[in-house]
């Protein structure tokens, strides 16, 4: 069976690491996104392809759901010694060298799913793991600023210094548009038997990857089973801050708000959790299957069941 999964960071990372005990015969190629990227020191880092990498490969820090593990910060603070920053984001000395590779490989000319190949011949993920491009796609988000300023800001600044603490008025993948699909994207999608959409942020992390044009239109043309799990539980995000970005599109932060932004024309399975058993009526009005099942990722087993039940339902909505 050949599974795709549109993935972000954690909840896409976790959700595979469950897939893959749930389905250890399968085929499967991530679709990572790549709207989260940002030059920091001269270095291009790729949060959501390296949290989907190290979990996958062993490396991931569990407790944090990022970074690496057994993890230092010398190199941060002699930057800081120096007075250079940003001091708000996280780059550990052994994430640092992950990107120092990266970095030298695209400036050798290498686009970035062939980087993304190599550096998983050291973390053997177990899945093909592909950047949606290769071309450079920042997301950026507007908002007013205190002084009562609009100003656009990029994603990371927005989530990791602000902690999204002010209202998003827009959320705008810079590049987006111009962008093409990495090799393998569309040929996977097409080569498909089903595709998910893991508990990942539907604004910017699968929001980001279905705006390269290309690969909206090949999920609603593969004529294979769509299925989705909320990230939305309880009318709350499960952890981070969906809810923000959710807003600045005029999605609601309901499991069925967020099965109706997608649509039917994307979407044939939707799975709610339990607590929102009440919403299935309204997403199968919407014309999309639904079942409600428990979606907390609380360890690899309950994540693998989840996978289960997943594909599961891509089963159902194929008869
Ligand atoms: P990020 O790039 O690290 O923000 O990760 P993703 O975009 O892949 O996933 C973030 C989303 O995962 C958030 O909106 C969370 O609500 C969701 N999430 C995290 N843990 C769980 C879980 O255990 N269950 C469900 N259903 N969603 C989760
Ligand atoms: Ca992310």
């Amino acid at each position: 069976m050949r599974i795709v999964v549109l993935a972000g960071g954690i909840g896409g990372a976790r959700f595979l690491r469950g897939l893959k005990q749930a389905a250890p015969e399968a085929d499967i190629t991530v679709i990572g996104n790549t709207g989260d990227d940002i030059h920091l020191f001269g270095l291009k880092v790729c949060p959501d392809l390296d949290t989907v990498m190290y979990t996958l490969g062993g490396g991931i820090n569990e407790e944090q759901g990022w970074g690496r593990t057994d993890e230092s910060f010398r190199v941060k603070e002699e930057l800081a010694a120096y007075g250079v920053g940003p001091e708000w984001f996280g780059l550990g000395d052994r994430d640092f060298a992950t990107h120092i590779v990266r970095t030298q490989m695209l400036s050798a000319g290498y686009p970035l799913s062939a980087v993304t190949e190599a550096l998983c011949t050291r973390w053997n993920p177990g899945v093909r793991l592909l950047p949606m491009s290769d071309d450079r796609v920042e997301t950026h988000v507007a908002i007013t600023s205190d002084d009562g300023e609009r100003k656009v800001i990029h994603f990371q600044e927005y989530w990791v210094k602000l902690r999204a603490s002010v209202a998003a008025e827009a959320i705008v993948p810079v590049g987006a548009d111009q962008a093409k699909p990495a090799p393998g994207v569309l040929e996977a999608i097409a080569e498909a038997d089903v595709i998910v959409f893991p508990p990942s942020n539907p604004v910017v992390s699968v929001g980001t990857i279905l705006a390269v044009p290309g690969i909206r239109e090949a999920i609603a043309e593969a004529g294979v089973p769509v299925v989705g799990l909320s990230p939305i539980v309880g009318n709350a995000p499960v952890r981070g801050m969906a809810d923000k970005v959710l807003a600045a599109i005029g999605v609601p932060a309901t499991a069925a708000a967020v099965a109706a932004h997608y649509g039917s024309g994307l979407l044939d399975g939707w799975l709610v959790d339990t607590v929102d058993a009440g919403a299935v009526g309204e997403v199968e009005a919407a014309g999309i299957r639904c079942r409600a099942v428990p979606l907390l990722m609380t360890d690899t087993d309950a994540t693998a069941e989840m996978a289960r039940q997943a594909l599961a339902l891509a089963g159902e909505v194929r008869a």
